[in-house]
């Protein structure tokens, strides 16, 4: 069976955001769930929980008030609610402007929980393990009442930050009570002021355990379930992102929309950002065809993500076992052309797929790991 798992990132801009929170997260999450409900496919929300922590600590309560209310009706709805950390929110500053907006004072040094050195002398191990607890803990304590058969299993690392110190990390998961990541995004190398990401030498499988005590770079029987973030690998997307290129191309030169963005990341560069041209995008086009690698993240074209999506699955599926396939997305940055370009992305999927194919939760995953392995003991 192939399992399809959607989920979004479910969280503010780390930067600031240009207008009210609610605008940026609640309503464009109720319009996902809406839009899922109305193709029968549920979603997992990777709540970044940190981020209500530091506001109610802070004082903000109206937020984080109106976040829990909306996992509530998630859960209700037959939806998911799994956990997402960004460590940095701990002493992060937060202003409202009059307008409704809001900025964030960040620490860079705190962005990867990996970086983080406790001042309270304990180890890097013991203090993601009482973070990666408090977050069970709230999730489940929140939730349970809506549906007593929640946990919270998964974790989908901040910014995909599960490196430096990849073994404290996964033993730290492992001793909280995850079952499952989904935070390996294949082939991604990424460097900036505040994260670091090197997913070369990742297994190339679609599916395989992390031992914590061997690292990212072996798969292992046992240990945390990884469900990769659907991505092809250096070169494997060189075809489909040329097809890409050259329907963005004539869609450009045939009308020019443009894209409302209601926040921004964490600033990073005190260098002012080189003005974007038709001929620097062009450039930054091709340049991301030459290195053919792309990560499926629920965007406008449907055509490149059926087209990445059944060439990531048919590498790695084979006929006799089960494949896990994650496919994430943020609510905050979609708008009601990448809305229909999921459902119009979906319906492509099942009917290629057929009955081979279902989209469960990470919960529903979770359930299906824990019965495999009753069943092969
Ligand atoms: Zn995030």
């Amino acid at each position: 069976m192939i399992y399809i798992l959607y989920s979004n990132d479910y969280e503010v801009f780390l930067g600031g955001n240009y207008l009210p929170e609610r605008d940026v997260l609640i309503s464009t999450t109720e319009n996902l769930l809406t839009s899922c409900d109305e193709i029968n496919v549920p979603m997992t929300l990777f709540c970044d929980v940190t981020c209500l922590w530091r506001y109610r600590e802070l004082g903000f309560e109206e937020f984080p008030d109106a976040v829990e209310q909306q996992l509530a009706q998630t859960i209700k709805r037959g939806h998911d609610v799994q956990a997402h950390i960004h460590p940095h929110w701990q002493g992060t500053e937060v202003s409202h402007g009059n307008d409704g907006s809001t900025s964030y004072r960040v620490d860079p040094a705190k962005f990867l929980i990996g970086n983080w050195s406790p001042t309270d002398g304990s180890s890097l191990l013991d203090f993601c393990v009482e973070v990666f607890s408090r977050a069970k803990r709230h999730l489940e304590e929140l939730l349970t009442p809506f549906n007593p058969n929640y946990e919270c299993i998964a974790y989908r690392a901040g910014g995909y930050g599960v490196q430096p110190n990849s073994r404290d990390i996964y033993g730290a998961l492992q001793e909280s009570g995850y079952k499952i990541d989904s935070s390996i995004v294949p082939g991604m190398t990424y460097e900036t002021d505040v994260n670091r990401i090197d997913f070369n030498n990742t297994p190339s499988l679609g599916n395989y355990s992390i031992d914590p005590n061997k690292g990212l770079g072996e798969a292992s029987d046992e240990g945390v379930f990884e469900i990769p973030v659907l991505a092809l690998r250096n070169g494997e997307a060189r075809w489909p992102l040329i097809k890409a290129f050259i329907r963005k191309v004539t869609k450009t030169l045939s009308s020019q929309e443009k894209h409302r963005h209601l926040g921004y990341p964490i600033q990073m560069s005190k260098e002012p950002a080189k003005k974007s041209t038709f001929t620097r995008q062009i450039i930054a086009e091709l340049k991301v065809i030459r290195d053919g690698w792309y990560m499926l993240e629920l965007g406008e074209d449907a055509d490149l993500m059926v087209d990445t999506a059944t060439r990531y699955i048919d590498q790695y599926h084979e006929d006799d076992t089960d494949l896990y396939v994650s496919i994430s997305c943020h609510s905050k940055s979609m708008n009601p052309r990448s809305i229909s370009a999921f459902k119009n992305f979906h319906r492509r999927l099942e009917s290629h797929y057929g009955s081979n194919m279902r989209a469960i939760t990470f919960q529903q995953a979770g359930q299906l790991l824990d019965q495999e392995l009753k069943e092969t003991k």
